[in-house]
């Protein structure tokens, strides 16, 4: 980039950052300004519509716009910025690899809207579905077509009719939609079952006001009530749910509305980017001046849901809505422009041009220019709005051949599940692959048959990950996540060229559940992993992190063993040296193998002639640590891999044999430097001792 040509990046691909990107990209020439676009996925969604892929009259590839076919000019770039840098005019972001990058700018554009948050009603977390990205809109019609499914072959009829109840709680423009969609999709396909009917289907909508469509005008909303009521939908308004659970939701004050599916539509909370950001909000949403520049800054701007921008045409706050988003997007980006033009800048000003929302049944309500129109007239029209508000042809197009198709054909009722076929497969990473990624969904079960991977943690504190253990061949990962049916807690990334045997969920189950040593493993390794053994000590803990391994570093145990060395040789070597193990290296210097008077003692039980060669009995390729990682890993290998001594090389990329260190060399240095507390607290202590003491007494650190 020259000197005088301007970077400005924009945080977040919705309306608010799409307009803000398009009308930058078309007023400032490519010489002058490169606009970046961060999203954290590579589509705008168009939320508007994700009701209506809820009731199966739309496809989710419909509401959803590629983001670089609809922004030609703008450099997209599909990953999830973590922090800002206000300071240094800087972001950070998480590339594809798992690294975390900086990228300074000229001006930034915070767009990243707001995140669900159930939390805000006990259970809600744990029970609803939420509806506000393309993947809760297909969960949700997923799960509305399995529970029809399910109650075609439930033979009590209570239960079915608990099948059959949906509850959607918030009364605004996305429950009412949810609401109407719902109901809509599961009576007009009773026809198809046989085992229940129309009159079994309960859908109900809970506000918390007197009135639904808070939004719309008091002749609307009460024509918008009347007319759900009347296509079935039951409206329980002046009521708030205080709890959600498997059966239904309870209400403050008693009553208790029972249904198997609830559908959650009120509860946002800021993007964590804006949660990082030391910057004045309310109510989680960005402070700005009238100009929409980020209160007590230069060159950062923010817009749409994640600001809370005053409007200048009646001086109330922006709502958040779509149709606020953009203009504040096109105004913004006028702003900019403004700025680097040295012209002074404008106050955000719109009037609002109406609001619309469909209500099922063919039917809608819309306040357009003062006009207000309700019934299958305003229907029409809010359809047509909508597809001319698309951002594209191709998806005119779409979405209208979608919807005339729908006014002649039934709903499809397909239920596809995304249930990947079965496989045991092998797999192949280079060294900084990630295998798995944090938060990523269970699928597969791992074990190592060579080379070493690094389990690594991220925390909003340290987005670079802290790496907590290193597994080597024979260790498996995945089994957690698998057992737990949730996202993955930590990534696992290869240390080294990695095969890895890599087994499908379903294998994993059936194995699992019928191989005892199997599951005895596992059952094992999780009580080794869930237990955090420096939760009482965390001052040990920090100062094992702090410490070099080198400061540990035991010299390598002489002398090397050939792998040819027969296993009589090896045997004298034990007596002559009294060494607990050897090293095994073929030219003296790389780590090939470790042979432990055990192996020797189980060669010779299983017949070992005493000419075997060692490489027949030694462990090959044992895990190893590097001698740039900390006394913290160190700790937590030697628990995983119970052993009492690990060795070290040069570099994670080499085996290079550097050193060695010891488990009562670690704890002798922590017992030293660390206040460990009273001997009945010594959780860690214990733990290291149930993990790799055979035999030690942990009272003598000398042992
Ligand atoms: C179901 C539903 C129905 C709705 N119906 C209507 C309606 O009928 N009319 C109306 O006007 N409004 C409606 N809205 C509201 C409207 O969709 C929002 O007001 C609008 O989307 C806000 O736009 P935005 O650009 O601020 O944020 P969003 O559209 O939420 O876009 C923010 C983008 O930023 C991305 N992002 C966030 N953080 C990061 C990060 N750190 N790094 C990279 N990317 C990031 C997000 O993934 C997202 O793609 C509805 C909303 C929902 C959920």
């Amino acid at each position: 980039m020259t000197n005088d040509k301007k970077r400005i990046v924009i945080i977040g691909g919705g309306f608010a950052g799409v307009q803000c990107a398009g009308t930058l990209s078309r007023g400032l020439a490519r010489d002058q300004a490169e606009v970046v676009l961060f999203n954290d996925e590579n589509h705008l969604v168009f939320s508007p519509l994700l009701a209506e892929v809820v009731g199966s009259s739309l496809s989710p590839l419909d509401v959803v716009v590629p983001l670089r076919q609809l922004l030609p000019d703008v450099l997209c770039r599909t990953e999830t910025v973590r922090t800002i840098d206000l300071a240094a005019s800087e972001i950070e972001y998480e590339s594809d690899d798992g690294e975390i990058q900086r990228l300074g700018y000229h001006h930034l554009v915070i767009a990243c809207g707001s995140v669900t948050n159930l939390n805000v009603v006990p259970g809600m977390a744990d029970h609803a579905f939420p509806l506000k990205t393309v993947g809760d809109a297909v969960a949700l019609r997923s799960h509305i077509m399995a529970q029809m499914e399910r109650a075609e072959v439930c033979p009590h009829p209570e239960r079915r009719r608990w099948l059959l109840t949906f509850i959607v709680v918030g009364g605004g423009f996305s429950g009412a939609e949810a609401a109407g969609e719902i109901n809509d999709l599961v009576r007009s396909s009773a026809r198809y079952f046989k085992n229940f009917h129309r009159e079994d289907v309960r859908v109900t909508l809970i506000h918390s006001r007197e009135q639904i469509l808070p939004e719309i005008s008091p002749d609307l909303r009460d024509f918008a009530g009347k007319k759900m009521e009347k296509a079935g939908v039951s409206l329980v308004l002046n009521a708030r749910v205080a709890s959600a659970t498997p059966e239904g939701v309870g209400l403050q004050g008693g009553q208790f509305i029972h249904g198997g599916t609830i559908v959650c539509t009120v509860g946002s909370a800021p993007s964590p980017v804006v949660g990082r950001l030391a910057a004045p909000t309310e109510k989680g949403r960005l402070l700005t001046e009238p100009d929409m520049r980020l209160r007590d800054s230069k060159n950062v701007w923010a817009i749409g849901d994640c600001a809370l921008i005053v409007n200048a045409h009646d001086g109330q706050p922006s709502p958040t809505t779509g149709q606020f988003a953009e203009r504040q997007g096109t105004q913004c980006a006028q702003n900019i422009i403004r700025v680097l033009q040295g012209q002074a800048t404008r106050p955000f000003s719109f009037s609002k041009l109406g609001e619309l929302c469909s209500i099922g049944g063919h039917s809608a309500v819309a306040d357009l220019f003062g006009f207000h129109l309700s019934g299958f007239f305003a229907w029409f029209v809010w359809r047509g709005v909508y597809l001319f508000k698309l951002p594209s042809w191709a998806h005119r197009f779409q979405v209208g051949f979608d919807w005339a198709w729908l006014l002649l054909f039934p709903r499809d009722l397909a239920h596809v599940r995304a249930r990947p076929t079965d496989r045991v497969s092998h797999a192949h990473y280079q060294p900084g692959d990630f295998i798995i990624r944090q938060n990523d969904p269970p699928l597969n079960f791992y074990v190592i048959e060579q080379g070493e991977v690094e389990v690594v943690r991220s925390s909003p504190r340290d987005q670079n990950g802290e790496v907590i253990a290193v597994l080597g061949p024979g260790s498996f990962f995945g089994e957690k996540a698998l057992l737990s049916n949730e996202p993955r807690v930590a990534s696992v990334r290869a240390r080294t060229p990695v095969e890895v045997l890599v087994m499908g969920k379903n294998v994993f189950t059936q194995i699992s559940s019928t191989l005892t040593p199997l599951r005895d493993a596992l059952a094992q390794a999780l009580n080794r992993r869930r237990v955090d053994v420096w939760k009482d000590e965390p001052q040990a803990y920090e100062l094992l992190k702090r410490t070099p391994l080198k400061e540990l570093m035991e010299p390598v145990p002489q002398p090397l063993l050939k792998p040819t060395a027969a296993l009589a040789e090896v045997g004298h070597a034990f007596v002559e040296h009294g060494n607990e193990f050897f090293y095994v290296s073929s030219d003296g210097q790389t780590l090939d193998g470790v042979v432990t008077i055990t192996d020797l003692l189980r060669a010779r039980a299983a017949g070992a002639a005493a000419q075997t060669p060692t490489n027949q009995f030694m462990t090959a390729n044992p895990v190893a640590l590097a001698a740039d990682d900390d006394c913290a890993v160190a700790s937590n290998v030697i628990r995983e891999c119970r052993l009492k001594a690990l060795p070290v090389v040069e570099r994670k990329d080499t085996r290079k044999l550097v050193g060695c260190i010891r488990v009562r060399r670690l704890l002798a240095y922590v017992f030293k430097h660390a206040v460990i507390g009273a001997p009945d607290s010594c959780q860690a202590r214990n733990q290291l001792a149930g993990g790799a003491g055979r035999g030690m007494d942990w009272n003598n650190p000398a042992s």
